[in-house]
């Protein structure tokens, strides 16, 4: 990483530090960060970490430090930190003299985003689509589908999924005065019914695989249609592909087209969640391309924006039928966004990034398959793309009836420190918080990749060497 310099002479000139006291430094805003911010801060407890510069995977600390991300913003960055088309599309707003703040008006810069986006979608709901922007948060996308939908269909009760990750909004809605607006959007009414997910490695019906999958299908369709199942009819289904937080668990394309079956045939709109999976990330560009389903509504958000917030749906128009203002925010015409957003999704495209990410995370799979052969604390090793999820399990204890070995929250945990010391920074998710995840940018290199696979593997060692050092 030539093109950047040393971190102190960056915070030397941000903030007048003296270049050799960027460890002081680091340590000084990671105290002020724990004293003043909340309790509910997130990423910054297990990452101490104090980006000042980043380039492509690597990010380089306040102390110098330099570390590979395979955290990406929670898989937002597709291209990386700071890549120069990004960048460029970034500076051709601002020199251009554009109006940063537009509501939802339309601009050249929006009109842009719009068709390079409707370009890369499944056809058949590009061709009859419309498109809403939201808040610039996924959950606000979420919210938004399923307002839309509850309006579509009249119905207000929703089908999800366990494992499902959605996002974080809740009450505001509730909170607002003004009844017409909360007549037409219900949305935060609804009843959830939640299904389960087929999850092979901890598979709800202890059979897992393909029969697991067909399992959880049937007990879909079976609820659905016993009049005494205790289901409202439901406004929409609710899903992702790939679950994301809920440990990287790929749905199986089967059971992805049997969801759409039955949907369709009870007048359900399906809306899939495709705020981490999408722009290339799970090896095709929308993670719905590879089992061939098309959605009714498509929720986007992360890469879409090429780093800065920018959140949609998609959806088809026989849909459209809420009001003006049923789903509004003033902050949905982020045109900075929009540019790095066009710009990422041409590059993805023009580049083919979702095949790289399927040869490459293919690749790193079989290698850490590979790895888990020899540590029996990797209980599972799944993903699609560069979005891939390592197990954490409890190697000494009892399996349970069906194999599966408890998680290890705390090793996990260990790992994840042991990671950041080597200079790799991974995310935790899944059930219990013990599947270590790698988002790595799309454009990581097979020497990058061969790195992380490095420096996971010493410190999945240097990890279990603690714990059975502190068990003996
Ligand atoms: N849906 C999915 C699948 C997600 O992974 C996330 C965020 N991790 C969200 C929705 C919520 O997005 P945001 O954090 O931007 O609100």
């Amino acid at each position: 990483m030539a093109a950047i310099s040393s971190a102190s002479e960056h915070l030397a000139a941000a903030g007048g530090f003296d270049g050799r006291n960027g460890m002081a430094a680091a340590e000084g805003i990671l105290r002020r960060q724990a004293q003043r911010e909340s309790a509910a801060r997130t990423y910054a407890r297990s990452l101490p970490v104090v980006p000042v510069r980043a380039r492509g995977m690597t990010v380089e600390g306040a102390d110098g430090r330099r570390y590979l991300d395979c955290l990406s913003g929670a898989g937002t960055l597709a291209l990386g930190h700071n890549h120069p088309v990004v960048l460029e599309a970034i500076r051709g707003v601002l020199d251009s003299g554009a109006p940063l703040h537009v509501l939802d008006l339309a601009t050249p810069v929006k009109d842009a985003f719009t068709t390079a986006l409707f370009e890369t979608l499944p056809p058949a709901l590009a061709g009859h689509g419309r498109i809403q922007f939201c808040s610039p948060a996924g959950t606000d996308a979420v919210e938004a589908a399923i307002k839309l939908a509850t309006t579509a269909t009249g119905r207000d009760g929703l089908l999800a999924f366990s494992g499902a990750y959605h996002g974080m909004t809740a009450a505001a809605l509730a909170a607002t005065g003004d009844t017409a607006v909360r007549a037409a959007v219900r949305g935060s009414d609804a009843q959830i019914t939640r299904l389960p997910y087929p999850y092979d490695y901890r598979c709800p019906f202890g059979v897992g695989g393909e029969r697991g999958a067909e399992l959880s299908a049937r007990w879909t369709a079976h609820l659905l249609d016993d009049p005494k199942g205790g289901v409202r009819p439901p406004a929409a289904m609710l899903l992702e592909a790939v679950q994301g937080e809920g440990g990287v668990i790929p749905a199986p394309d089967g059971w992805l087209r049997r969801m759409r079956t039955i949907t369709a045939d009870r007048g359900i709109p399906l809306v899939v969640d495709e705020v981490q999976t999408g722009v290339g990330r799970t090896g095709t560009f929308w993670a719905v391309e590879r089992s061939g389903i098309v959605p009714d509504v498509m929720v986007m958000s992360k890469a879409i924006g090429g780093s800065l917030p920018l959140a949609v749906i998609v959806y088809r128009e026989e849909l459209d039928g809420w009001l003006p203002g049923a789903h509004a925010g003033t902050f949905r015409g982020n045109q900075l966004a929009m540019a790095a957003g066009t710009a990422t999704l041409r590059f993805v495209r023009r580049n083919a990034l979702d095949e790289r990410a399927d040869s490459i995370g293919a690749r790193m799979l079989s290698r850490l398959r590979g790895l888990a052969a020899h540590h029996a604390c990797i209980g599972d090793v799944r993903g699609r793309g560069l979005m891939i999820g390592v197990e954490i399990v409890d190697a000494d204890a009892e399996p349970d009836d069906y194999g599966a070995q408890p998680a290890a929250p705390h090793l996990a945990a260990q790992i994840q420190r042991e990671a950041l010391r080597r200079g790799l920074i991974i995310e935790l998710g899944g059930r219990h918080g013990s599947v270590a995840r790698l988002l790595p940018p799309l454009t990581i290199t097979d020497e990058q990749a061969e790195a992380v696979l490095e420096r996971l593997a010493g410190a999945i060692e240097a990890a279990r060497t603690t714990a059975s050092g502190a068990a003996a």
